[in-house]
């Protein structure tokens, strides 16, 4: 394995699915739903498998698709896209890696937010740049705009952005994106916005970066079918931008996968269309979950970081006498039967390890009646 890639030979979210399987603990560590997305959804990609949509679809995206992502973007935030600049990835996770492959080398610097999803750095990792992070800290996990100022140089390529952000539930609000737009602007630097979680937010709505004046001609943004439809292991995402900075995402997108899912790309094009009902029930449902879990969490024990977006919720163990997150999560399938991630291995700096020490992240994308029994079992770790 070439060195760069030597801190990055494992992920959490394989390690602690492979425990919550070994010891039978109800999964609340890698972030998938137990329920599979709209029933039109997966009759459509069931239909297109025996209908004969089977052979390589174009390698950019299937044209409906890229068509809907567009009008997609049009309908909820009014930006304006044209579908020749959306390309379609083998999910979320391609669009990231083609983004940073395509534009980052040695000697540039990638701005993240910390904590932050994990294919950030080994992405940055495997470009050759250097990552510079920036922390989110408790309760409300905003950044410092100093500490961000403070992260750009004259080498900056890039700012990672993830509202929704993954793990802490944090919605970053308008005033906040004009921060990151004013400096990426200032140092002209390109923003990759991943939304994946766009449509889960509680009382405060998404913004994509690109609406903000003057963003869209250096934003690239991200999504995925996973999430929204609940089909993660479809793994159909995209990213759209302006064409310069897309035709080179193409051009490692190309040389990765070529192309992906034939028969359910049509599917996500026919979803995306769902009526506004389908879009306001993900976050409806999710919110009485999150009420559920939050509410166990705290009666067990924990200081709970009620979460404004996303399925994830993060808590400090503290109070019950772990401070240790990492152990925690390792030894919390033995001792009570859940499992959850530890959020200390989504930072590197020593201050965001530091910080992130006592902290564990439960998803709660799951059926209620799992979520109760989830409670119960943790009612007893006090
Ligand atoms: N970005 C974030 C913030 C995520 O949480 C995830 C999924 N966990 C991804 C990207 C990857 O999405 P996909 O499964 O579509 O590759
Ligand atoms: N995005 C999901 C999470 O944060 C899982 C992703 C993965 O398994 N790589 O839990």
């Amino acid at each position: 394995l070439v060195e760069r890639m030597t801190p990055f030979t494992s992920t959490i979210f394989a390690e602690i699915t492979q425990l919550a399987v070994d010891t039978g603990a109800i999964n609340l560590g890698q972030g998938f739903p137990d329920t599979d997305g709209p029933e039109s959804l997966l009759a459509d990609a069931a239909a297109n498998i025996t209908g004969g949509v089977n052979q390589y679809p174009p390698g950019p995206g299937v044209p409906a698709l890229r068509e809907a992502v567009a009008a997609h973007q049009q309908r909820f935030y009014g930006l304006e896209v044209d579908p020749a600049d959306v390309l379609v990835t083998v999910g979320a996770t391609e669009a990231i890696a083609s983004a940073v492959l395509s534009l980052c080398t040695t000697g540039d610097e990638v701005i993240a937010f910390e904590p932050y999803y994990d294919s950030y750095p080994a992405m940055t990792a495997l470009s050759g740049a250097t990552l510079r992070t920036v922390p989110l800290r408790a309760p409300d996990f905003a950044f410092d705009p100093d500490e961000l100022r403070a992260a750009f140089s004259a080498r900056t390529r890039m700012i990672l952005l993830n509202s929704p952000h993954n793990p802490t539930g944090a919605v970053f609000d308008r005033e906040q994106l004009q921060i990151v737009a004013d400096l990426a602007t200032e140092h002209d630097v390109v923003v990759v916005s991943d939304e994946v979680y766009e449509h889960m937010t509680f009382d405060v709505p998404h913004i994509p970066i690109a609406t903000l004046p003057g963003m869209a001609e250096r934003t690239l943004t991200i999504s995925s079918a996973g999430k929204t439809f609940s089909v993660t292991g479809w793994k159909i995402g995209w990213i759209h931008g302006p064409s310069e900075l897309v035709a080179a995402t193409r051009a490692v997108k190309q040389f990765l996968s070529y192309t992906a899912g034939a028969p359910l790309q049509p599917a996500v094009a026919t979803a995306l269309g769902l009526p506004d009902e389908f879009y306001t029930s993900i976050a409806t449902s999710l919110r009485g979950k999150r009420e559920l879990l939050s509410a166990g969490l705290k009666a067990a024990g924990f200081t709970v970081y009620q979460p404004r977006g996303t399925y994830f919720i993060v808590v400090d163990g503290r109070p019950l006498g772990f401070e240790d997150g990492y152990k925690l999560a390792y030894d919390l399938p033995s001792l009570c039967g859940v499992a959850a991630v530890p959020v200390s291995v989504f930072a590197s700096s020593p201050e965001g390890v530091e910080a992130m020490r006592p902290l564990v992240r439960f998803a709660f994308c799951k059926r209620d009646e799992v979520l109760t029994e989830a409670v119960g079992r943790l009612a007893g770790l006090g």
